[in-house]
């Protein structure tokens, strides 16, 4: 099926078995704030680079898989089978950064990225910032061989884990005044503290707090790149970010397909399994239906990264990829709570934290909204036909 080459079905498999290991411990996460016991936690993690599904993203001379966009994907696929985000643990540090590191950043972050020894944490977003990342008002002002940082970020994903954040600011003088520049932190820093963590619908061990950034001094050298390249950055990072929500969707889909056909096979109401139901027959075929489309959608996206199509044909497909892809695992997620009927709506079932935890996969990396006029602009002004 897809197509596949030996080797790809040879880390999807690896992927997969490996995912199987996660998916026991999920109860026990979502009973503790998402949390396991840290020797677990070490083991995983340890399994993860043995097996070489940390970093498969990451260049192969810096210690990383080297793996094509299609196995990628194909990894991130089964990291979405596991709920509370177990599957996260096949990490993908920010493959965009190598390519415009300086050597000591490589040393410092991107190495120790691959070895699973640090981990970024984004710090983009703003409480007036969102879909529209040009508002930022976070500012950036050079003084003598730093730079003064300041401003206050949301939504920081994983910060309570990081070791350093990617900070984006816009610059107060010079000749890119008003651009965006991208600095890395060392956390923790003096100068940055988190305001507060609010809870989420879902129940992860990475926290998403407030964060703000109090005159915060970075050494020139923490600049990523050149003054006026934050928002390429930002830009990259979303498209990547994009075809791998997308992947994760599959694979949510995926497990919500099979454990709910499991079930209604065996739930007899009225003297039969309620698979035998046209009513139910309705919400299985649809999902699986819709899981085909959707997987065939993204593997073709990876497919046409791997052949370097046109940038704006690649940033447009995985716009469509994680617009599609994300809603489909919602309306597969909502049928299946419906399927399992009132054990749908308990915690230690599969689709109810499904249900919860998919929601958000329709809101970061830019929004479906954003998604579909990311879309639509460029079917304006390229035409169609550039894009199927
Ligand atoms: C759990 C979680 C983790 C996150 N992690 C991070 C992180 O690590 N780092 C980070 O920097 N950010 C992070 N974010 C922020 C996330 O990327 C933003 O929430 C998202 O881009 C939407 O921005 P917003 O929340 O400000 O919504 P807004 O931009 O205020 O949008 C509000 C509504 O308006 C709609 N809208 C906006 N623009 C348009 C448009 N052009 N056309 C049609 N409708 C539009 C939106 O679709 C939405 O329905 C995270 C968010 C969440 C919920």
């Amino acid at each position: 099926m897809y197509n596949l080459t030996p080797s790809d079905l040879e880390i999807q498999a690896r992927a997969r078995s490996f995912v199987d290991e996660l998916i026991p411990y999920e109860e026990e996460a979502e009973a503790n704030r998402g949390n396991l016991p840290d020797e677990v936690v070490a083991r995983f993690q340890q399994r993860a680079l043995e097996l070489g599904l940390h970093a498969t993203n990451m260049p192969k001379e810096l210690g990383g898989g080297g793996c094509s966009m299609l196995q990628q994907v194909l990894v991130q696929e089964q990291g979405g089978r596991a709920t509370n985000a177990l599957g996260w643990v096949l990490g993908t540090p920010p493959s965009w950064f190598p390519p415009v590191a300086t050597p000591e950043q490589i040393d410092k972050y991107v190495v120790p990225g691959i070895r699973a020894e640090k981990e970024e944490c984004y710090a983009i977003t703003e409480e007036g910032a969102g879909s529209d990342v040009d508002a930022i008002v976070a500012t950036a002002c050079r003084d003598g061989d730093e730079y003064v940082l300041e401003g206050v970020k949301w939504h920081v994903t994983s910060y309570n884990h990081a070791q350093y954040a990617f900070f984006q600011a816009k610059l107060t003088d010079g000749d890119h005044a008003g651009d965006h520049a991208m600095f890395i932190v060392d956390l923790p820093s003096d100068g940055v503290r988190v305001v507060r963590t609010p809870e989420y619908t879902h129940t992860i061990s990475h926290h998403h707090p407030i964060v703000a950034f109090e005159s915060v001094r970075v050494p020139v050298t923490q600049m990523v790149g050149r003054e006026g390249d934050g928002m390429g950055f930002a830009y990259e990072w979303f498209r990547y970010e994009r075809i791998m929500v997308a992947s994760r969707c599959l694979g949510g889909a995926e497990r919500l397909i099979d454990d709910t056909t499991e079930f209604a096979k065996g739930r007899i109401v009225n003297g039969k399994p309620i698979s035998g139901f046209g009513a139910v027959q309705i919400m299985l075929a649809d999902s699986m239906t819709e899981l085909f489309a959707a997987r065939a959608l993204v593997y073709e996206t990876a497919r046409n990264i791997d052949a370097a199509a046109d940038l704006k044909v690649q940033h447009t497909q995985c716009s469509m990829a994680k617009l599609y892809a994300s809603e489909m695992a919602n309306r597969v997620a909502d049928r299946c709570v419906q399927i399992f009927g009132g054990r749908g709506y308990m915690r230690e079932n599969v689709a109810e934290r499904f249900f919860r935890e998919l929601r958000v996969e329709r809101i970061w990396e830019g929004t479906s909204e954003v998604q579909r006029s990311i879309i639509a602009d460029q079917m304006v002004k390229r035409g169609p036909h550039v894009f199927v």
